[in-house]
């Protein structure tokens, strides 16, 4: 948009404030939805429990909600394709917390930033007319110095200003008293604006902070597709995580039969037991790595226990899992018994303790 200065004294200055005006209301509802996202991440991390620690937090409330909601569709994009589900947990809680009591928070947090912006603009206002006064500036050193003042609480690009910075100000008073009186109308516009945009515009800026802090490595444990819980992405070293689970979760069978490895893979690297890279070629698990890369970079350490965690959703999920994978729990995949004792309740307390 040009801008055309047509007369001097106060209709000039009045056509300078409207310009200003003009570029700054917009900068003032951007940097407004910017803070707004970061205040709304910064206090989901600390009033969401699954997003106020790390990634390990994050997977343990992951597998509560699951276990919770008892959706097989759900576990199954879980084990299959983890970072997307992760990717639909964020974003869910984030509609939760901005339709639920976050709701309100927002509003205040609105206000605390409009009253931050509205008094940073009055200083700078008042600041760069009191030193221009004194120096008898110019419009465009008055400029430089109210972009100054204004510094990073206003993301402004002073270059947006050049057309009206070879305007004269006489009066610079007037100027002041100008801006002033503008700027309740414009914070007004502003909240106008800022009501009349959709807050789901924010989630996935919010979802990517989140995920940031709660980054880490997303391989899979090739046997039974545990996460990795290294919270560097493309870490050195090997790949591990301190719990496997039964390769069943994963639709692993025995060599040429239809039946289930119920087994842990990491009690199964403990064992002479063999597992079938190819048709022909048959690798001892004790010496896994000789798999290949996927296998070669897994630190998987031999280890009896399993947590009941996954022994409960074996049981509980056992026709699915046969419909699924097309397999059955017989023969050395018969389930024990003492897996179907354990009760969901028991698994989430566990959990819980963690
Ligand atoms: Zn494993
Ligand atoms: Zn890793």
């Amino acid at each position: 948009m040009s801008f055309k200065i047509s007369c001097q004294g106060a209709t000039s200055i009045t056509s300078f404030v409207d310009f200003l005006w003009h570029k700054l209301t917009p900068a003032v509802s951007d940097t407004i939805w910017e803070k707004m996202i970061i205040k709304i991440t910064g206090d989901m991390r600390v009033t969401c429990p699954a997003f106020n620690g790390n990634r390990a937090n994050l997977e343990k409330h992951i597998l509560i909600s699951l276990a919770e909601e008892e959706n097989f569709d759900n576990y199954w994009q879980y084990i299959h394709d983890p970072e997307s589900f992760f990717r639909t947990y964020t974003e869910k809680h984030i509609k939760m917390y901005c339709s639920g009591k976050g709701g309100e928070k927002i509003k205040t947090f609105f206000k605390i930033c409009l009253d931050d912006i509205k008094n940073a603009i009055l200083s700078a206002t008042h600041e760069s007319t009191a030193v221009a006064k004194d120096t008898s500036s110019t419009a465009s050193e008055w400029l430089d110095l109210f972009c100054d003042y204004l510094g990073n609480k206003l993301i402004f690009p002073r270059r947006d200003l050049i057309s009206i910075e070879h305007q004269e100000i006489k009066d610079m008073e007037f100027l002041k008293e100008a801006m002033s009186t503008a700027l309740d109308p414009a914070m007004k516009k502003v909240e106008q604006n800022f009501s009349s945009r959709n807050i789901d515009e924010m989630f996935p800026e919010i979802g990517k902070i989140l995920s940031k802090h709660l980054c880490g490595c997303w391989k899979q444990c090739p046997f039974c597709k545990a996460i990795c819980t290294n919270t560097i992405p493309k870490h050195d070293g090997d790949h591990s995580v301190p719990f496997h689970r039964p390769r069943a979760v994963n639709g692993s069978n025995w060599y040429r039969t239809d039946h289930f490895v119920i087994d842990c893979c990491s009690s199964l690297v403990a064992s002479d037991r063999l597992f079938a890279l190819t048709d022909d070629c048959n690798i001892p698990y004790k010496n896994y790595r000789k798999a290949g890369r996927n296998f070669a970079t897994w630190n998987i350490t031999p280890d009896s226990s399993t947590q009941p965690y996954w022994k409960w959703f074996v049981c509980h999920f056992r026709t699915k899992l046969e419909e699924k994978y097309q397999l059955k729990f017989a023969n050395r995949g018969q389930i024990p018994d003492e897996w179907a004792k354990i009760t969901k309740q028991y698994v989430l307390d566990e959990l819980k303790k963690q």
